[in-house]
């Protein structure tokens, strides 16, 4: 018979290997060995089961009553579970600790015959109070775990104990209670409710149901008005906790077909229900509603499942208090964080490419844009965020904030700082490439002719460069983040911009200027050069003057500074027109036509100098001389006759050339009997030239020294080595004299 003391055994259990694979658990899988250890692997059996990713569409079932009633052939009847049986020959105790399994009778999707989703089934370690009474404690504690984590305990109860107040079920039902009240200590305003199962084993149908249950309901309230209530609760009902339901089974043995038939009857209630008035009233009659009501279920999501129930043993083992919602706070930011770092993996997979990139492309100092970027970046942060809200936000919504909170920032922390990379990539390349493409423009311009408009081509490019990086920027942009704008960005950017600008005019203006002081060079060292010819005629200056007058000698300097100051004034126009094409500022060309200046001032300077060596010199002034000697006023070459007043003529052709070395050795207006105004002519040095704009030019002297064309030993040496070649002139002269004379 059912009532005969079982006897202890080594049952026999599935063994669960370290594979993990579906065949290790064929019986389920051992929540908690008969050791009271928790088993780590019951998260690895759900994802088997493909209940990991459920959310709260799962269910929690509990059996419990005393050892060998039958409960594990119940469970697998309704469920299709294989738990181990007690053999009819052996008579052991088989389940040992809790054991878990997934219900194998869910039936096909939209079948109407068809049980919930996922419904997970604990077959706990019988208990028998009078006989077991060593082991009351785990009773305790597998009954707390029980209710912690189960929407429905099925209670498994012979008929022959029903009223029999006294009977080891009483034993069991009490702890269920104290616990359950314990449970809530914590959370003493739960609406949260569990549903007891009583299945009525062997029922033979002579008391009907109904008076079965109403004894039942009366020995549980009894039951539930003894049980010492903590303050606050001494009031409570048995009803405001637990609600309950009641099902008559045929013997299993004796009406085999009949127990069938009522066990699938039975498995059908297990549906989605929901409250109706109509059932409360009920209170404890059978409903034709499915038995899993909303307010059962522990709200705990099906991947935290796992690590909840293990905090939960952990808690009971040690004899601590359960505190339902600190452990849900618990899990929430054991779960939040653990999910957090899985959707961080796949930002990872898409973010961090780019940031290698970039991070390479800064350290190689050629900073890239990064095609794409922006795309990316949007899509793994939506993807990113939802993927974390659809798992997290089943946990407590607190932590669930939080937590969100941080994964925002931990995203935008690294999108904001690819953001900027970005930026400044586009910044930088778009600042050489603007500078690049203007000089390239310009070189392009100087190749086809020099006819370029600086002023265009600077704007042409600016333009187009600043599209560009507000392309880059706005391309860029990730929709919802707050640092997600370029407005300072962009304003840098412009500002840059109008500095390389500046800086590429300043180059114009430098080009401009070498090609005008070129200019005035080859010009100056034409006309310069034929006013040092004209000195060897002896009569005339270069250019016919305008008033007709006759150049003279003495106004040789005037001349010089004339065609000096006649060129350099050209010289500034030119400059100074075409300057003001490219939008340069006057103190830029203030700047510009002193440079030209001081430099055109060298210019002549060393033109003069040239002309002055003393070789070329001493060529002069023998010209000079013999073109008066040698000629007469009419530019008659002379016959020298003996007759001739030889030396007459010598002497003062000689004097007469002897006075252009004291002219020629002061730089000295003829019409102001002074030097050139040569400080007031190059003016003040402007307020606005910087260092680099002085650095390149020669220094002047003063103003003595700057005119000073030969030194006074200088002067001497010349006047000694002309005279000796015009004493050679003359002596030639007079042997011609006398050899004409002899022929
Ligand atoms: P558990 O210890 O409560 O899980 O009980 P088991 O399911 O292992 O069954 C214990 C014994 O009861 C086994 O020998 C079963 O054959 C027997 N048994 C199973 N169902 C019934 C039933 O409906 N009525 C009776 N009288 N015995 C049953
Ligand atoms: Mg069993």
């Amino acid at each position: 018979s059912p009532t005969a003391p079982p006897v202890l055994s080594n049952g026999h259990f599935a063994s669960i290997g370290a594979e993990g694979d579906a065949a290790s658990y064929e019986h389920g899988v051992q929540v908690i060995d008969e050791n009271k250890e928790f088993n780590p692997k019951l998260s690895k059996y759900l994802s088997l089961e493909n209940v990991t990713s459920a959310g709260f569409n799962y269910h929690l079932i509990s059996v419990f009553g005393s050892q060998s009633t039958g409960k594990s052939t119940l469970l697998n009847q309704l469920f299709g579970t294989e738990f181990s049986v007690m053999s009819e020959l052996e008579r052991r105790q088989t389940t040992k600790g809790i054991w878990l399994s997934k219900n194998k009778k869910q039936g096909e999707p939209g079948a109407a015959e068809r049980m919930a989703d996922n419904i997970l089934v604990m077959d706990v370690e019988g208990t028998d109070g009078r006989e077991r009474g060593e082991d009351q404690d785990f009773e305790r504690k597998s009954a707390l775990f029980a209710l912690a984590t189960s929407e429905v305990l099925i209670v498994n109860i012979w008929e022959h104990q029903v009223g029999l107040y006294q009977g080891a079920n009483m034993g069991l039902l009490k702890t269920v209670f104290e616990v359950n009240l314990q449970l809530f200590l914590k959370d003493k305003h739960t609406t949260h409710r569990s549903l007891l199962f009583f299945v009525i084993r062997d029922f033979i149908g002579n008391t009907p149901l109904k008076n079965l249950q109403k004894t039942l309901l009366e020995d549980l309230s009894r039951l539930w008005d003894t049980i010492s209530k903590p303050a606050g609760l001494e009031k409570s009902t048995i009803h405001d906790y637990f609600d309950f339901q009641f099902y008559g089974l045929p013997h299993k043995g004796y009406q085999p077909d009949q127990f069938v038939t009522e066990a699938k009857k039975l498995a059908l209630r297990f549906r989605d229900g929901h409250r109706d008035p109509k059932r409360d009233a009920l209170k404890g009659e059978f409903s034709e509603e499915g038995v899993f009501l909303p307010e059962y279920h522990r709200r705990i999501p099906a991947d935290g499942f796992s690590h909840y129930a293990e905090g939960i043993w952990d808690q009971i083992v040690n004899n601590k208090d359960l505190d339902l919602p600190t452990q849900q706070e618990l899990l929430a930011q054991f779960r939040c964080d653990e999910i957090l770092r899985e959707v961080m993996i796949g930002f990872d997979e898409a973010i961090v490419a780019f940031e290698d990139k970039q991070a390479e492309s800064v350290r190689l100092g050629a900073p890239e844009v990064l095609g794409g970027l922006g795309v990316a970046m949007r899509a793994a942060r939506v993807k990113t965020l939802k993927n974390f809200e659809t798992e997290a936000s089943r946990y407590h919504k607190g932590v669930y904030q939080r937590k969100s909170a941080e994964l925002q920032g931990k995203v935008d922390t690294r999108l904001k700082a690819l953001f900027h990379g970005q930026l400044s990539a586009a910044h930088k390349s778009g600042i050489r490439d603007f500078s690049d493409s203007v000089t390239a423009a310009v070189k392009d311009g100087q190749k086809k002719g020099g006819s370029y408009d600086f002023a265009e081509i600077v704007s042409k490019e600016a333009q187009s460069s600043l599209e560009k990086f507000e392309e880059v920027a706005r391309s860029t942009l990730v929709d919802g983040a707050s640092w997600s704008n370029y407005n300072q960005e962009l304003s840098l950017y412009k500002k840059e911009l109008a500095e390389v600008s500046a800086r590429l005019r300043r180059d114009e203006m430098r080009r401009l200027a070498t090609r005008v002081e070129r200019w005035v060079q080859s010009r100056l060292g034409e006309s310069v050069g034929l006013e040092f010819n004209s000195l060897g005629s002896g009569r005339a200056g270069g250019g016919a003057p305008e008033n007709g007058e006759k150049p003279t000698e003495k106004d040789f300097w005037d001349r010089i500074w004339n065609l000096f100051e006649d060129t350099v004034l050209d010289a500034e126009r030119r400059f100074t027109d075409r300057a003001s094409s490219f939008d340069a500022s006057i103190d830029e060309v203030d700047v510009g036509l002193w440079r030209l200046r001081r430099k055109s001032w060298g210019v002549l300077r060393a033109k003069i100098e040239e002309e002055m060596i003393e070789g070329n010199l001493l060529l002069k002034l023998r010209e000079n001389f013999e073109d008066k000697f040698r000629y007469d006023e009419a530019g008659v070459p002379r016959i020298w006759r003996p007759t001739d007043d030889i030396e007459g003529i010598y002497t003062r052709a000689r004097e007469s050339t002897l006075t252009l070395i004291p002219l020629l050795s002061r730089f000295r207006l003829e019409r102001t009997g002074g030097p050139p105004p040569l400080d007031r002519w190059i003016g003040h040095t402007p307020s606005t030239a910087t260092s680099a704009d002085e650095e390149d030019l020669a220094p002047i002297g003063g103003l003595e020294e700057e005119m000073t064309i030969l030194s006074d030993t200088k002067r001497q040496e010349l006047t000694v080595r002309f005279k000796k070649t015009a004493d050679g002139v003359y002596v030639e002269a007079k042997r011609s004299a006398i050899g004409g004379m002899t022929q």
